[in-house]
């Protein structure tokens, strides 16, 4: 007799704005499972000193399973 794992039904589901699909299924770093895709959510600058050079914007990519973030990135959008 297995343990029933309990999935809440209304599970706050992260907002993001494009999922890609991976080539070939790749094990999440961060929640172990494996996944076929990618979220990525689009990082914009909140506060900055005034005299810096960062990119205004960049996009974090998350794990669709456990919404960890697996990358983040500025600039190229
Ligand atoms: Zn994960």
């Amino acid at each position: 007799m297995g343990a029933v794992m309990q999935q809440p039904s209304e599970a706050p589901e992260p907002t993001f704005e494009a999922e890609y699909v991976l080539e070939s299924p790749l094990g999440c770093p961060k929640c172990q499972v494996e996944i076929s895709s990618l979220r990525v959510v689009r990082l914009l600058r909140g506060r900055v000193n005034f005299t810096s050079t960062l990119p205004r914007k960049g996009y974090v990519v998350l794990c669709p399973k456990c919404a960890g973030i697996i990358s983040a990135t500025l600039g190229g959008i």
